[in-house]
């Protein structure tokens, strides 16, 4: 065996260690709670009982969540996103960087790619050899862009994306509620045992311990839910927070905003009834998204246009329609998208 594959085995299973200890704690929690706190201590058959059914339906959602996280493989972008042999055979020889911009533009002016680098130039991933989506970004752990990539989580040993980032917000929700029932069952107990009302056995230590770990994790995980639902009203990813997405016309951190409800539902999706559930809901096909302000030049706009050939104006547009499709309603240089709201469209002097 190669040292480097070796090296490579070696640190993929590392890179399990986290989701290894979270597991332990889960392990022990339930042990501790079902066994420890309701078997050996609750005195009360009603009460048990109550607790047993609450604690397991938190303890269910939450395990569902986190394993649908771990197990949802990142998507990554289409073959549409790969430069055409002849383009691809010409960017390889060209070793001027202007010539090969020149080639990765007409590719992406057929593609729904609005996004630049800081520079203004198209995103090409040159390790997947593809030009990147909007909200696409090379995973260097995951060795692959990333759809609407949002950050690579330890705790999860897994790229958190445009495929499975409901189940990670989730598996956060859950978490905390999790936490939150076993600290409000447990505290009872945990008081009688600290002032000395119970009996000292080998339980005391399990509820005790029980009850500081559910705080301790409540703190620390409300706090990055907090974070991640402020992202999902804002329709920011973690990577655009830090670092504003840069359209034709600069950066604009509110680039993918569409108002609160439509940016919850772009993740959570537009039926109530799977809001709650990990299972996928999310609008859209993570390689397009629809922007609050549409900064496209020219000829991109003018293919746009012509796939979409005439659009009605009235109507709720569908946004898990690629950008491409969108229906647009061309008016004296503006657009309108998003059923009446106005966008412009900034046209470049470029050629
Ligand atoms: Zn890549
Ligand atoms: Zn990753």
């Amino acid at each position: 065996m190669a040292p480097s594959h070796a090296l490579r085995c070696c640190k993929r299973a590392l890179n399990w260690v986290p989701v290894l200890f979270i597991n332990l704690v889960v392990g022990w929690s339930y042990y501790a709670y079902v066994v420890e706190l309701c078997v050996y201590t609750i005195p009360n058959n009603a009460e048990r009982i109550s607790y047993l059914v609450i604690f397991h339906i938190f303890f269910f959602m939450f395990t569902w969540s986190y394993w649908k996280t771990i197990c949802s493989r990142p998507s990554g972008p289409s073959k549409a996103f790969c430069l055409p042999r002849a383009e691809k055979e010409l960017y390889e020889r060209e070793e001027r960087a202007e010539a090969q911009q020149e080639i990765l533009k007409k590719v992406a002016r057929n593609l729904p790619v609005y996004t630049r680098t800081a520079g203004g130039a198209i995103r090409y991933c040159h390790s997947c050899q593809v030009i990147k989506p909007d909200r696409c970004h090379h995973c260097s752990t995951c060795e692959m862009c990333v759809l609407k990539m949002d950050h690579h989580c330890p705790w999860v040993n897994n790229c958190v994306g445009f495929s499975n980032y409901k189940y990670f917000v989730l598996f956060l929700a859950y978490a905390s509620l999790y936490c939150v029932v076993i600290c409000a069952t447990v505290i009872q107990y945990f008081i009688k045992f600290w002032t000395k009302q119970l009996p000292d056995t080998h339980a005391k230590f399990h509820i005790l311990f029980l009850f500081f770990v559910a705080a301790l994790f409540f703190i620390s995980i409300l706090s990055l839910l907090s974070y991640h639902l402020w992202l999902v009203g804002k329709n920011r990813t973690t990577i655009e927070a830090f670092r504003a997405p840069v359209f034709a016309n600069g950066p604009d951190k509110n680039g993918f905003s569409l108002g609160f409800s439509r940016n919850v539902a772009e993740v959570f999706g537009d039926r109530a009834k799977y809001w709650i559930f990990p299972v996928f809901s999310s609008l859209g096909d993570g390689h397009s998204f629809l922007t609050r302000l549409v900064h496209i030049d020219p000829e991109q706009a003018k293919s746009v246009l012509q796939q979409n050939g005439k659009s009605p104006a009235d109507g709720e547009p569908n946004s898990s329609v690629p950008a491409n499709n969108i229906q647009h309603t061309v008016d004296n240089g503006k657009e309108k998208i998003d059923g009446g709201q106005m966008v412009s469209v900034t046209v470049n002097s470029e050629p």
